[in-house]
């Protein structure tokens, strides 16, 4: 059986983020706004970091599978264990586990703040969220794994609206776009969940069916 324990050494908060985009050779946005400048690490340095880093890469079936799982559970900011709860749900979900998987990381709480503009990055939104700033349905929710329902609001708490880092986030997510399923009223700092997330709304490469085929050896 496939263990992640082996990846749990690299401390997330110790390692530069751009190190994990080069790995992947894809701009994962961990960064806010840098990523939209060419300080992008993966602008100047597109090789895998490290000693090997432009070397043979490697091809074995195993491998490709690692590098797309380890690609999505950094984009979405999660620990090993984190993201293998999320695939223990989605498989224990009616439907297509791989597809589920990315709808129920889309979900997350601190994904949808980010994808409303609350925040820079997936890793500022998760800080906002833990911190007590973010609102669903007017009532303080701090657990950035919490997922949203159709109809909920998502908003930032009024007293949080003029925080220097959530003004900059929401001036910056301009560029972005809101995403299809939701609907933001940007004055208000208030986003409702109009639609569940689907498949085609995520729009970065990521071939899912690599993961499931990596946690069902
Ligand atoms: Fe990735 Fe952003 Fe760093 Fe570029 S700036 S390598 S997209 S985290």
């Amino acid at each position: 059986a496939y263990c992640g324990c082996k990846e749990e050494g690299l401390a997330r908060y110790t390692e530069s983020v751009c190190r994990l985009c080069r790995r992947e050779n894809l701009k994962l946005f961990l960064k806010g706004e840098r990523c939209y400048t060419d300080k992008c690490a993966i602008e100047r340095r597109n090789y895998p970091p490290g000693e090997h880093g432009q070397g043979r890469p490697k091809f074995s079936a195993y491998s490709i599978q690692l590098r797309e799982k380890q690609k999505v559970k950094r984009m979405y900011g999660l620990l090993e264990n984190q993201f293998r709860r999320t695939f223990a749900q989605a498989a224990r979900t009616k439907g297509i586990t791989g597809e589920t998987l990315l709808v129920l990381l889309e979900r997350r709480l601190d994904n949808v703040a980010y994808r409303l503009g609350f925040a820079s990055s997936r890793a500022e939104a998760r800080t906002l969220v833990r911190h007590g700033h973010i609102l669903v349905n007017g009532k303080k929710v701090n657990i950035p794994s919490y997922f949203v329902r159709a109809g909920d609001v998502v908003s930032v708490r009024e007293r949080s609206r003029q925080m220097a880092r959530v003004l900059t986030a929401m001036e910056g997510a301009q560029r972005r776009g809101v995403p299809e399923w939701a609907e933001l009223d940007r004055d208000a700092c208030s986003g409702r969940i109009r639609l569940l997330p689907t498949r085609s709304d995520v729009t970065m490469p990521i071939n899912e069916k690599l993961i499931v085929e990596l946690y069902s050896k």
